[in-house]
Formats: C-alpha cells, sequence, structure tokens
C-alpha cells in the first residue's frame, strides 16, 4: 500500500446536523494545526475504519518498512535519528485519511541532556541512543533511511555517508545502558574512543591512542609508517 500526499486531509468542511460529530471534527483539525498527532490518533483510532496494520509505505519513491531506522527532519541542522513502529491511516468524520507513523525516538549527542562532560567528550556526533520515547509524526517528517551500525562495523568503514550512525548504549531513563565506564577503552589514558577526534594505532597493543595524548601532530602522524605508544615502549 502506499499513503501518498495526495490523500491528505483537505480543510473542506461541510455542514452537519448532528453537532457532536462536527465539534469533533473542529477539535481534530485543531489538533492537526497544532500537530498534536497523539491526541488525534487517541481520538480517531478506535473508528473502524482505521487501520494500524501496515507493514510498509511508499513516501517520494521510497519504500519504508516497520522496523527499519529513519533520518527525520530536525528543526535546524540536525536531523533526527528513530525506528519506525507503527503505519496508520486514520478517518476522520468527514472521511479525510490522515496517515501517521509511530516512532521510537533515538537521541543524539545534541538530544543528551544531565551527562557529565567528561562522558559527553567520548560521544560523537553520529552515535545514537535508544530512548523509551515513543510518537506519532506526519509521514512529510521522513528525510530517508538512516542505517546504525555498532562501533565495530563504523569503525571498519571508510566512507561515511550523512545517514550511517553507531550506537553503544540506550538511553533509558535519563541513564545510558551500558555506561560509558563498561564501553571498549583505548589509547593511553583509557577512555572510550569518539570516532571525531583524531587517533593513532599503535602496531604493539593494537589500541587506537588521542593525537594529544601521545603527543603528536596530525603532519607527525601522517609521516610514521609504524607507531608504538608509550605505554608499549615502557
Ligand atoms: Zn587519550
Ligand atoms: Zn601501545
Amino acid at each position: 500500500m502506499s499513503v501518498s500526499q495526495e490523500q491528505r486531509i483537505s480543510s473542506t468542511s461541510s455542514f452537519k446536523e448532528d453537532c457532536l460529530p462536527l465539534k469533533r471534527q473542529c477539535n481534530i483539525q485543531n489538533l492537526l494545526r497544532r500537530k498534536d498527532f497523539k491526541q488525534v490518533v487517541r481520538i480517531l483510532q478506535n473508528q473502524n475504519k482505521s487501520r494500524t496494520n501496515y507493514k510498509k509505505l511508499k513516501y517520494e519513491d521510497q519504500i519504508y518498512r516497520v522496523g527499519q531506522n529513519l533520518c527525520i527532519k530536525g528543526d535546524n541542522r540536525s536531523e533526527y535519528v528513530a525506528k519506525l513502529i507503527k503505519i496508520v491511516k486514520l478517518y476522520d468524520d468527514e472521511d479525510n485519511c490522515i496517515p501517521l507513523i509511530k516512532v521510537q525516538w533515538f537521541y543524539r549527542k545534541n538530544e543528551l541532556y544531565g551527562l557529565p562532560k567528561e562522558q559527553m567528550d567520548c560521544i560523537s556526533e553520529n552515535e545514537v541512543f535508544k530512548t523509551n520515547e515513543f510518537d506519532y509524526i506526519e509521514i512529510e517528517s521522513i528525510v530517508g533511511l538512516a542505517i546504525i551500525l555498532s562501533y565495530e562495523e563504523y569503525d571498519q568503514i571508510e566512507e561515511l555517508n550523512d545517514n550511517i550512525y553507531f550506537t553503544r548504549a540506550s538511553f533509558i531513563d535519563r541513564k545510558l545502558q551500558p555506561s560509558v565506564d563498561q564501553w571498549k577503552l583505548v589509547c593511553i589514558c583509557h577512555k572510550p574512543a569518539n570516532p571525531d577526534l583524531k587517533y593513532i594505532f599503535c602496531d604493539g597493543c593494537q589500541k587506537w591512542c588521542h593525537l594529544k595524548c601521545v603527543g603528536l601532530t596530525q603532519d607527525q602522524a601522517d609521516k610514521l609508517n609504524k607507531y608504538i605508544c608509550p605505554d608499549c615502549k615502557n
């Protein structure tokens, strides 16, 4: 099935004699204007015409399936990331179709709150954290598919695209799980790797070391064929 833009709600309203549905219809229109889709779903999902059992949708020539991860339009520069949980098609009292998707949010670095700076320093701009927060949003908010890799997979990738992210933990009830001290540690400073920072690979212990921690500039590091870190030298 496809949920296309043509099926979006039209704003024409016809006079109805029964004033209750009309009042409800006005209410729905207001909620849609305020983008309060959770309420719209709550009011309309018990209508016997409403359907929630779709497995895929087509939007701007791309097929999206339940369970896939999505890039979602953000307010300014950065996009949001979410998992597609459910596709719903609701009908209001005037038979307008309202297609929505239910998503489970992944937080990005700029959405995390309450973490100490030392932990934030280990987190990448391309890292995401699964949350237990869900929302209903418009299909038009979809930017494209997001690829979420493990840290190990991400580390192997040579060319990164904008839609490639990685994850090492979830963010549930304002806590990282597993916590940062359980993440794989690198460098002589024994901190979790942040792929956004510059590293050199030690041929001794086979660990990545921060250039800053081992006192090298990028130029110096580029000229080395082989590198042994201070820990391995001692
Ligand atoms: Zn270090
Ligand atoms: Zn080493």
